[in-house]
C-alpha cells in the first residue's frame, strides 16, 4: 500500500521509521533485530536508506596506494522486499540521484515494481567524500525533482528510450515521497528559494514531504506554515532522532546542519555518561512528540540509525 493512501485513510497519527542496510558482511538479521521491538506499534510503513559508494584507499605492493570505490552498505531493494515479505509491512526505499545514471534509475525502478513495492523516497544524495559539491554522473539525475520527474514517467509507462509500454506492472505507480528542511537546506542561498525548490518537487508528482530531524518544534510549525503560504499543501511528516550520545551534540550539527536547542544542550553538557544523555533524549523526544500530535501531524517518522531502544521506549509512550 501507498505512504498516501495510509496517510489519507488514517484518524490518528501514524508510526514509522528509518533504518539503515547493514554494513558489507553482517547479516540481515541485525536488521531484523531493530525492527522486531518497534512491530507492536503497528508502523504503517518502513524507509530503508541508500548509500552510495565511498572511496578508500588500499595499500599496494611497494607501497602504492589505490583508490578503490566501495558501498558499505548495500541492499537498499533486498531489505525492502525481505521487510514485506517477513513482517506484511510497506516499505520505502530511498532512491538517490547520485551514483546512478538515468538507465541505472530506470533498471532500479523496474526491479522495485517487479517486486511489488509501491513507495519511494526520491532524493538528490550528498557529494562523496572525496568532492566538495554534488556531482551528478553522466547523464544522472541533477536534482531530486530530475528523480521525480522519471519516476513519474515510468509510472505513466514512458521508459527512457522505449516506445510508451501499454502493460503496466505497478499498483498505478510508485508513491513518491521528498526531503524538506525546516532549518533549510545547507546549500540553498536562502529559505524561500529552497522553498520553491520544494514545491517544485511536490508540482512535478512528489505526494508527501519527510523533514530532516529536528529538536526544536517551532521549526517545525513555522515551516508548515511557511510552506502553506508558498502553496505547498501535502502531507509534511516530522521526522525526529533520539539523542543518545554526548558526541552528538557536535556531530548532529556538522552532519545534518541543524541546531541543538540550549535547554536540551546544556542538559547534555552536565551528563557525565551516555547512558545519562539517552535518557534525556528520551524524555526531550516524548515532549517533541506530544506536541507534534497536539499539533495534527500525519505521522511521525523515527530516525532509528539501527538503534530502537530510544524509539521504543518513546512509542510506548505515546501510540
Ligand atoms: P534536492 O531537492 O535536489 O535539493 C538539494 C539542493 O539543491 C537544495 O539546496 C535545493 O534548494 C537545491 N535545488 C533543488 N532543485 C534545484 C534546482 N532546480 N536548481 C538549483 N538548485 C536546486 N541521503 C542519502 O544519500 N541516502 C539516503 O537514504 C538519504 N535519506 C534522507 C532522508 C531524509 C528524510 C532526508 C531529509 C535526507 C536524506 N538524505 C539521504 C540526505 C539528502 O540526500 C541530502 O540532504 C541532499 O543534500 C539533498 O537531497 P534532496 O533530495 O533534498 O535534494
Amino acid at each position: 500500500m501507498k505512504v498516501i493512501q495510509h496517510l489519507n485513510k488514517s484518524k490518528s497519527t501514524l508510526f514509522s521509521f528509518e533504518i539503515l542496510p547493514p554494513l558489507k558482511g553482517k547479516s540481515i538479521n541485525s536488521i531484523y533485530e531493530s525492527i522486531d521491538p518497534l512491530v507492536e506499534f503497528n508502523p504503517s510503513f518502513i524507509n530503508v536508506t541508500y548509500h552510495r559508494e565511498e572511496y578508500v584507499y588500499r595499500k599496494r605492493e611497494g607501497g602504492y596506494l589505490e583508490k578503490i570505490s566501495v558501498r558499505k552498505r548495500p541492499g537498499t531493494v533486498g531489505i525492502c522486499a525481505a521487510i514485506i515479505n517477513k513482517y506484511k509491512i510497506d516499505t520505502v526505499p530511498h532512491l538517490i540521484c547520485g551514483g546512478f545514471t538515468k538507465e541505472e534509475t530506470e533498471n532500479a525502478l523496474i526491479d522495485l515494481q517487479f517486486l511489488g513495492i509501491d513507495n519511494i523516497l526520491a532524493l538528490r544524495g550528498d557529494a562523496v567524500k572525496t568532492e566538495s559539491s554534488f556531482v551528478p554522473e553522466p547523464n544522472g539525475n541533477e536534482h531530486a525533482i530530475d528523480l521525480v520527474k522519471q519516476i513519474v514517467a515510468l509510472n505513466d509507462g514512458k521508459y527512457l528510450y522505449e516506445e510508451e509500454m501499454t502493460e503496466h506492472t505497478s499498483n498505478g505507480g510508485f508513491c513518491i515521497g521528498v526531503a524538506g528542511y525546516p532549518e533549510k537546506h545547507f546549500e540553498c542561498p536562502n529559505f524561500g528559494t529552497d522553498l520553491k525548490h520544494l514545491k517544485a518537487k511536490v508540482e512535478a508528482g512528489a505526494e508527501y514531504i519527510v523533514t530532516q530531524l529536528f529538536y526544536d518544534n517551532e521549526k517545525y510549525f513555522n515551516y508548515v506554515k511557511l510552506c502553506k503560504e508558498h502553496g505547498i499543501n501535502v502531507p509534511i511528516i516530522p521526522g525526529i532522532k533520539p539523542l543518545s550520545m554526548k558526541k552528538q551534540l557536535q556531530s548532529l550539527p556538522k552532519f545534518f546542519h541543524i541546531e541543538v536547542p540550549e535547554e536540551l544542550a546544556d542538559a547534555i553538557e552536565k551528563c557525565d555518561d551516555d547512558k545519562k544523555v539517552k535518557e534525556i533524549g528520551i524524555e526531550w523526544g516524548i515532549k517533541q512528540c506530544k506536541e507534534l500530535i497536539k499539533f495534527g501531524v500525519p505521522c511521525i517518522h523515527f530516525y532509528t540509525m539501527g538503534k530502537s531502544e530510544s524509539v521504543k521506549r518513546i512509542a510506548k509512550t505515546i501510540f
